[in-house]
């Protein structure tokens, strides 16, 4: 079964806009992953501590054949391959990649939530996954647009050159 998939990319170290670029690159060359389309890149104030670099983020749709928890192995593969350590909560990060939805599939176990528990609080999701999906309905029925307004554009600026 194929199941549209929606990945948030965010980098804030080492380049990166290379970072998530090249992050999008490798979705695409994964045999179990299609990547439909990418939204722009933007440029973030960081969530959680301040002291840090801001943030490049964006969100990809993709089609898979991967089951869920195969699908957050091969994100965190590239996660690691990108030089990815887990230091410090909401810290410094070369990538990170969250599923954020996995068609209207829901799930709660250690190493999966779905939908992603914070998405909804983020600007910087909620805006790329708008662009990409502004029609989208999320599971349990409420439509995205909902919780899209004015307030979002708060510490967000969308990336034009790239
Ligand atoms: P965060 O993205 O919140 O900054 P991490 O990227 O370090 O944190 O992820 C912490 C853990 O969250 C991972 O080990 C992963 O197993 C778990 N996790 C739970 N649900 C998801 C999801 N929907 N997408 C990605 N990771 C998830
Ligand atoms: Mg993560």
């Amino acid at each position: 079964m194929i199941t549209q998939c929606f990945i948030a990319l965010g980098s804030n170290l080492n380049s990166p806009v290379q970072q998530v670029q090249s992050a999008v690159k490798e979705l695409a060359e994964d045999r179990g992953i299609v990547v439909e389309k990418c939204s722009s890149w933007y440029l973030s104030k960081p969530y959680g501590p301040q002291d840090q670099p801001d943030f490049i983020n964006g969100v990809v749709a993709i089609q898979t054949e991967l089951a869920p928890l195969a699908l957050l192995d091969t994100l965190q593969t590239i996660e690691h391959a990108h030089g990815r350590t887990r230091d410090q909560h909401w810290g410094p990060r070369t990538l990170d990649l969250d599923l954020l939805l996995y068609g209207q599939h829901t799930e709660q176990c250690e190493r999966l939530s779905l939908p992603h528990p914070e998405m909804l609080k983020r600007n910087f999701v909620l805006l790329p996954l708008y662009e990409l999906a502004p029609e989208l309905i999320l599971p349990g029925g409420t439509a995205l647009k909902k919780f899209i307004d004015q307030s979002l554009n708060k510490d967000i600026e969308k990336l034009q050159q790239y």
